[in-house]
């Protein structure tokens, strides 16, 4: 074909050989990452719909690679979870994450990203708690996000564990809200403090009425139940608004901000200065 390069591999086998050695290089790469500590974490704001304020930053993994630049998350992480590296990224970011928090006014909460494998193979209770008690975070900034994969780990563990980190008055956030199978059952079932309306259906709120139909269920699902319902992928002014008037609480996007390093954070350098 046009413009194929000379020596590309082109049947499909082949092909398939190229994929799986980027792959495993790939993976190599990201165990050298974790070993030589070339991991980071970045913060995105979200914000109270009605003051505008910030009410607290999500964490999420960085990875610039030497020659690929940044990798996404959407990559590496999945990539962790196949190969076994997910709790060491996971407590990694969970660890710097509360360990910057520290330095922010106590009333800017802080969420963090937890996979599902973190609940099956660790002590995930266990680890939450100590990292807790080394950085001296108090339990109620702390917003663990999880998507419905965890509840589909079956049996009474997960729910047992959630319960636990709630009573130690951790909030537990259902994120990518729904992109899932029966996220009703899930959310009568399990202590969940938030709901993350996924970005997929923000995004297609000005073109889409059955997106705009989901998300007004879901803020009346949400706020009928007691909790918080946040909407993640605002862009846009008039996205924004209309939330609000649906009495969405939160709301999170590029229309914020997007995540920065701890250092660029708007009070960083209050903090420097005090
Ligand atoms: P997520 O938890 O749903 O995080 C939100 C993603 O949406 C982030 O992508 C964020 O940068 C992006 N985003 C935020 N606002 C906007 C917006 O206005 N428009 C658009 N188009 N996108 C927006 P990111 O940082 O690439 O992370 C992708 C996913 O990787 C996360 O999705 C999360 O599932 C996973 N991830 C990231 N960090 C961690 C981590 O530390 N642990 C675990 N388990 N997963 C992580
Ligand atoms: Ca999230
Ligand atoms: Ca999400
Ligand atoms: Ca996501």
């Amino acid at each position: 074909a046009k413009g194929e390069k000379r020596g590309t591999c082109r049947s499909f086998e082949s092909g398939f050989d190229v994929a799986a050695q980027e792959k495993i290089k790939l993976i190599f790469d990201l165990r050298e990452a974790i070993q030589h500590n070339r991991l980071k974490v970045h913060y995105q704001p979200f914000v109270d719909l009605e003051s505008g304020e910030v009410v607290g930053y999500e964490a999420l993994a960085r990875w610039r690679h030497d020659v690929r630049g940044e990798v996404s998350p959407d990559v590496f992480i999945p990539l962790a979870e196949e190969v076994g590296l997910i709790e060491t990224v996971g407590k990694f970011v969970l660890e710097t994450a509360c360990r910057e928090a520290m330095h922010w006014p106590t009333h800017i909460r802080l969420a963090v990203n937890v996979s599902p494998l973190q609940f099956r193979n660790g002590n995930i209770l266990a680890t939450v708690i100590n990292v807790l008690s080394a950085t001296g975070l108090a339990a109620e900034r702390l917003e663990l996000e999880i998507t419905e994969a965890v509840l589909m780990e079956k049996g009474p563990r997960t729910s047992a564990i959630i319960r636990n980190m709630r009573s130690f008055g951790i909030g537990i956030s259902l994120d990518d809200f729904g992109t899932g199978y029966s996220s009703l059952s899930y959310l009568l079932n399990y202590p969940f403090t938030k709901i993350k309306i996924d970005k997929s259906f923000i995004l297609n709120l000005e073109h889409e009425m059955n997106s705009r139909e989901v998300i007004r269920a879901v803020i009346s699902l949400g706020r009928s139940l007691g909790l918080t319902v946040t909407a993640e992928g605002i862009e846009r002014e008039g996205v924004c608004e209309y939330l609000r008037g649906e009495g969405c609480a939160q709301g999170q996007g590029y229309l914020f901000g997007k995540a920065e390093p701890a250092d660029k954070l708007s009070f960083a350098a209050k903090r420097d200065a005090a």
